[in-house]
């Protein structure tokens, strides 16, 4: 063999071995099942109060869109689906709620969108990369999912499957520890966290001690100048309602182009606002640069929430995309994926302010110092006052006390439990794993 041949048989030796199987130790605490649990009626689920996708709601909700304010959204240009969200389906796949039983009798609980979709995933692709493992091995888990569904997964719905799987393996981890998840980050950065309200009202916001609050834009490009002036005396109404000095912040919800969302920025230089998020669909990357380029304001640009892995948020850092990245702690790939991605915002500078998510975002927040403040989306129907996030879901979520979120030392895993009453478990096929 020639020297060459040697050498390059030595570099593909090193970096291509082949990993022996991990096994638990001996005395693991293993994994004895997964159930993954739909709401059982679509009515349960939207007088339940949206469970753990908000976007199921009942009738004439504000986060579906109103006569008076329609919200601005990727389908605003088809004249039928431009007044209320749900009927283009927004919310047409609703919750999954992942549980893992472990031998010694600890149940851990994760959860996303995705619905009965989501479920058949995990029950029959996911499940026999959980049964008999040791599920503090959660880095190990991981990478199987992600790796065994590239071929079909990547992003949206297969991510979130995996994220629902990974915040359960985090809750089952810090009840096994006995500690609150924050902990097992690397404990906290701060002592609780301020909060600003994502709501149809900011007034009632402010009034409920939030920090800020944000609300969104209700007409798009397809509404033409007209749409762009009553954008403009929303925003101006606002400002006054809520007096100067009030943090307040549009979410665009993917519904913009490049020219409008300039001309919108110009436009609402005066009322003071704070950012303007996901103004573009999530893939135009380079849209987003020039945006930000191109920005000569002061309002800063953020976005996040429909983007999912580490390697989606590069892109968005790596192209300078946004000043403010809003990853969704059970979308993104869960905690495992999510503390990758902080880690890489903090390369750059760029601070996370997470996408909703409740309890499996305070737990983030917490734990790492470049996530200054939370979302709390105000979802009673008149967004008017404060309730659950996950509607009926947690028998005990915590709740903002005059605009901040304080975790509870004691309690372990993500502090919550689990309302089992009105869920169903549409997949359950153990001979299907294989
Ligand atoms: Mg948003």
């Amino acid at each position: 063999m020639s020297s060459d041949l040697v050498r390059l048989h030595l570099k593909i030796s090193i970096n291509f071995a082949i990993l022996p199987d991990v096994e638990p130790d001996e005395n693991a605490i293993k994994i004895k099942d997964v159930r993954s649990y739909v709401i059982k009626s679509e009515e349960n689920e939207k007088l339940q109060g949206s469970s753990a996708y908000y976007h199921k709601q009942v009738e004439g909700h504000w986060i579906d869109g109103t006569d008076q304010w329609p919200i601005a959204n990727p389908m605003s240009l088809y004249q039928k689906y431009k007044s209320r969200r749900n009927s283009w389906g927004i919310g047409a796949l609703g919750s999954v709620i992942v549980e893992i039983e472990l031998t010694n009798g600890i149940n851990g609980v994760g959860i996303s969108i995705g619905g009965q979709p989501a479920c058949y995933l995990i029950e029959y692709h996911f499940r026999r990369f959980l049964i008999g493992e040791d599920p503090l091995n959660i880095e190990y888990i991981w990478d199987m999912m992600w790796r065994s569904s590239i071929n079909y997964g990547r992003k949206g719905l297969t991510i979130q499957a995996i994220s629902a799987i990974d915040l359960a393996l985090w809750d089952c981890a810090g009840k096994l520890r006995n500690e609150p998840v924050y902990k097992l980050l690397g404990g906290k950065t701060k002592n609780s966290l301020p909060c600003y309200a994502t709501c149809y009202n900011p007034l009632a916001a402010k009034n409920l001690g939030f920090k800020g609050a944000k609300f969104p834009l209700p007409y798009g490009p397809a509404d033409g100048d007209h749409g762009l002036i009553k954008n403009i005396q929303r925003i101006k109404d606002i400002r006054f309602s809520v007096g100067n000095d009030f943090p307040l912040m549009i979410d665009c919800y993917m519904s913009l182009t490049v020219p409008y969302t300039l001309k919108l920025l110009e436009l609402i230089q005066p009322y003071n606002i704070k950012w303007l998020e996901e103004a573009l669909p999530p893939d135009q990357y380079n849209g987003y640069s020039q945006i930000k380029k191109e920005n000569r304001t002061t309002c800063l640009l953020t976005c996040g929430e429909h983007e999912y892995t580490r390697w989606g948020f590069k892109l968005l850092l790596d192209n300078y995309c946004v000043d403010i990245l809003q990853p969704d702690v059970t979308w993104a790939g869960g905690l495992t994926e999510c503390r990758r991605i902080v880690a890489l915002a903090s390369a750059y500078d760029i601070p996370i302010v997470p996408h909703g998510s409740s309890i499996y975002s305070y737990h983030l927040q917490y734990a790492f110092p470049n996530l200054p403040m939370s979302e709390f989306l105000l979802l009673s129907p008149n967004g008017d006052s404060i309730s659950p996030i996950f509607g009926q879901l947690f028998h005990d979520e915590p709740l903002p006390i005059n605009g901040w979120i304080t975790l509870d030392t004691y309690k372990s895993g993500f502090g919550v439990t689990l309302n089992k009453t009105n869920l169903f478990r549409p997949y359950f096929n153990q001979n299907r794993t294989k």
